[in-house]
């Protein structure tokens, strides 16, 4: 791949152009090739292209990786078959001493699978969690112990969007020696970069806004860390969940889109939420970009802007199932991020693994309603739920 003959710092250009010119050098051609190959011829004995076997290294996932750091501002980039491959690869980076499990301070209010991936399975080898509510820097003090390796928090969460203090985590994890690993997939490099703020590991699924055409579902991690950058790709190598040249080509197609597709999705996810607000079957509105959220303040410190999620308590139940039946230009399916506005119900689609007091306690009952507002015409978006509420 080319290099850029001029450096910038923006990040519009950087998702246009990725790491380096994406162009392919043989060829002049404009997008970067797929490389849809298993393996790859080497000159002779000791001598290599720099490619091997492609669960190892593939050309087209290394545009991809090198783009995913330069975006978030990292030295390392790692992509994976699923946002869940990334999770899973860096938990796996923490080993547990024979007597002595690692305790992993989470998010209480996050992704339904990471809360399955860590509950029922690493909670089976040597993994112990606390749920907490991390918009309350005094209640991770309060969970740590003198064994908490990892603080692992999703900001905005999911679904409630309550905002955690980026920086305040990293000092509080740092302090005693631990690691910080942000799950930065709401609000994208475009909007955030947690590295900056002091993150050790920043996780994305790229199936949601990275990708942002429902078409793909993908994995990436970024870090700066020397010492884990080759543990952390042989976690990948050897398990081998990467992910595929073509899935690595739509990606980094989706990327260079991103810039726009973030300043859209903001704007409608803005007028959405201000009229889900006014409407009367409407009993609660969870949305960063309101002035009284509880968090403001902190957004506009840590963050450049919002996303298109909102998320909504409608005042009976009822109204919840109606609204699903209804839509009609809003598809009431799980996922987010993508062009298309996409309705869920947490409850019984992302949120299903998780207890129900649990699920409770922090606020996903059966009247909440998430919305991921898509790049449609605002107007109509606002038509379609109006009319779905009735
Ligand atoms: C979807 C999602 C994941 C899991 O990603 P997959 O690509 O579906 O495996 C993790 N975290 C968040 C915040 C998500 O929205």
């Amino acid at each position: 791949m080319g290099n850029f003959s001029e450096k910038t710092n923006s990040i519009e250009t950087y998702c246009v152009h990725g790491a380096c010119h994406l162009f392919d050098p043989a060829t002049g051609a404009v997008s970067v090739p797929i490389y849809q190959c298993a393996t790859f011829r080497h000159p002779g004995l000791g001598e290599s292209t720099g490619f091997d076997y492609s669960r190892g290294v593939n050309p087209t996932r290394s545009a991809l990786e090198e783009t995913a750091a330069v975006l978030e501002h990292g030295k390392h980039g790692l992509a994976f078959a699923t946002g869940m491959g990334a999770i899973s690869a860096v938990i796996k980076l923490f080993v547990p001493a024979k007597d002595v499990p690692v305790h992993v301070v989470v998010s209480e209010d996050l992704y339904g699978g990471t809360y399955r991936l860590f509950n029922e399975y690493y909670a089976k080898y040597g993994f112990e969690f606390s749920w907490i509510d991390t918009s309350h820097p005094e209640k991770i003090a309060a969970a740590l112990k003198p064994n908490t390796q990892v603080l692992f928090i999703e900001t905005p969460s999911n679904p409630m969007m309550k905002v955690t203090d980026v920086g305040k985590c990293a000092e509080m994890i740092h302090r005693r020696g631990g690691f910080l690993v942000v799950d930065n997939t709401f609000l994208t490099p475009y909007f955030q970069n947690p590295l900056d703020l002091g993150a050790d590991f920043v996780i994305h699924s790229g199936t949601k806004y990275l990708a942002g055409h429902n078409d793909t579902l993908a994995g990436l991690v970024v870090h700066s860390n020397d010492e884990y950058a080759e543990p952390l790709r042989n976690v990948q190598k050897s398990e081998g969940a990467t992910l595929s040249p073509f899935d690595s080509w739509l990606t980094l197609r989706g990327i260079k889109t991103l810039a726009l597709r973030m300043e859209k999705h903001q704007a409608n996810g803005k007028l959405v939420a201000g009229a889900l607000r006014k409407h009367p079957k409407v009993e609660k509105v969870f949305y960063t970009g309101f002035e009284d959220h509880p968090q403001y303040a902190l957004s506009f410190v840590q963050a450049r802007g919002h996303s298109g999620l909102v998320s909504f308590y409608v005042k009976d139940k009822k109204d919840a199932e109606r609204v699903l039946k209804k839509v009609s230009l809003v598809l009431f399916a799980e996922s987010l991020g993508g062009v298309e506005s996409l309705i869920t119900y947490p409850l019984a689609q992302t949120h299903n693994a998780i207890p129900e007091a649990m699920r409770l306690a922090a606020g996903v009952n059966d009247r909440l309603l998430r919305l991921s507002v898509g790049i449609e015409n605002p107007a109509d978006i606002i038509a379609d739920l109006e009319q779905a509420l009735g």
